[in-house]
């Protein structure tokens, strides 16, 4: 007889490890199936900046959760510790958002005096206010916009404190099992067949991140969703030439433990090929270096590239499958899933419990647009 579990999570991203951790927390059997290493996709790829407010400049639902993902990260960093003994290396140092021409400057002023009117934290810096705070930043810049809020984690650890803490707390993860199918008995998913066999569950979470189209596809389901590859690289300097992270238009340069820089990131869309490219990497070295002069002679560390996931209209898909209640997709988080992964795993967690879940969830759920996730 196959073993049976509350809940089986497709995909050992940062999402499907959080999921994990949040139900493992609630005594529920979970089963986590990952087809290669956890973390191994976008996952170890980014950056791992929390831009709650660099990133999303708009009003909706998108802001609230990226802000209240964020604020969860404090507490969050000792209970994975705890559970798990691993430092996640949250860095709370604040972003500069640069403005590298006139009309950069007017658009990001715009965007303080909305983030200002929604109560957050966010100020413009004057060119030698912004020399003050990072001395090695180009002095061609207009200004900047100062978000003390957003930081950084590291998150590949992020990924495996979710997924170790959940394992301690009684759940199983599988790495190198490949789902290739949903087993479906009416409208209910009874479980799924994987490449080490059947396994049964009462719940079934999608969080294959830009694969989770596929795994949806083999049984039939459409998901307006597609991958958007990004590069990366990082250097080491002598002494740290940055404190804050900075973001530009072009490129975002990270600062993170013994002097190494990230840079990144390119966004091409419609490929799966994980290469990285030499014209990928000499746009983000001119970026990087019209930023920041002195990276010039920093030392080359190494490259690399993921896939993001990204959906038709920019929102993640964050709900129960409109024809299969007990089938939950997790995806689409785009250039911001390492931020959202703590939110995700909260919300997932109490949709499968039945639990009252914000309104707000409304705005992300899959059959937002009338032709998604057809059963
Ligand atoms: C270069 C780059 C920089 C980024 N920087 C940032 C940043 O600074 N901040 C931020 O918040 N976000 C950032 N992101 C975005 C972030 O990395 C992603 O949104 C996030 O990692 C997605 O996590 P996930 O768990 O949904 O997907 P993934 O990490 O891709 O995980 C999905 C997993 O599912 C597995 N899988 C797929 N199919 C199957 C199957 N059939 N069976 C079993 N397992 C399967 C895959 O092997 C994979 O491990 C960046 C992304 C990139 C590429």
């Amino acid at each position: 007889m196959n073993k049976s579990y509350d809940v089986i999570i497709i995909g050992g991203g940062v999402n499907g490890c959080s999921i994990a951790y949040y139900l493992a927390r609630e005594g529920k059997r979970v089963l986590l199936l990952e087809r290669e290493k956890l973390a191994g996709k976008a996952s170890s790829a980014a950056a791992g900046m929390l831009g709650a407010q660099v990133e999303v400049t708009e009003e909706g639902a998108l802001f609230t959760i990226a802000k209240e993902s964020r604020a969860m990260f404090p507490s969050l960093q000792y209970e994975l510790k705890e559970h798990s003994g691993i430092d996640i290396e949250l860095v709370q140092k604040g972003m500069l958002k640069l403005a590298m021409n006139d009309e950069e400057a007017r658009h990001l002023k715009s965007s303080i005096a909305f983030q200002q009117k929604l109560g957050e934290r966010a100020e413009w810096l004057a060119p030698e206010q912004v020399a003050e705070r990072e001395g090695q930043l180009s002095d061609a810049l207009m200004g900047a916009m100062d978000i003390p809020m957003d930081g950084h984690v590291n998150p590949a650890r992020l990924t495996h404190a979710f997924a170790k803490s959940a394992v301690n707390l009684g759940a199983e993860v599988k790495e190198y099992v490949e789902v290739y199918s949903l087993i479906m008995d009416g409208s209910v998913v009874k479980g799924v067949e994987t490449s080490n066999g059947t396994f049964d569950g009462e719940h079934v979470v999608v969080a294959a991140g830009a694969w989770s189209k596929r795994v949806l596809e083999e049984c039939g389901m459409t998901l307006p969703a597609y991958p958007v590859k990004g590069e990366c690289f990082s250097v080491i300097t002598d002494r740290p030439l940055l404190s804050s992270t900075v973001f530009t238009e072009t490129c975002y340069l990270v600062p993170k433990s013994e002097n190494r820089l990230i840079i990144g990131a390119t966004m091409i869309s419609n490929t799966f090929s994980e290469n990285v490219t030499v014209g990928g990497l000499f746009q983000l070295m001119e970026a990087a270096a019209r930023v920041l002069p002195a990276v010039k002679s920093a030392t080359f560390e190494r490259s690399w590239s993921g896939i993001r996931p990204q959906t038709g209209d920019g929102l993640p898909y964050l709900g129960q499958h409109p024809n299969y209640k007990n089938l939950v997709i997790a995806t689409g988080h785009y250039r911001n899933g390492i931020l959202l992964s703590p939110i995700t795993g909260k919300l997932v967690a109490k949709m499968i419990q039945g639990e009252p879940v914000p309104g707000y969830l409304e705005d992300f759920r899959l059959d937002r647009v009338k032709e998604h996730a057809k059963g």
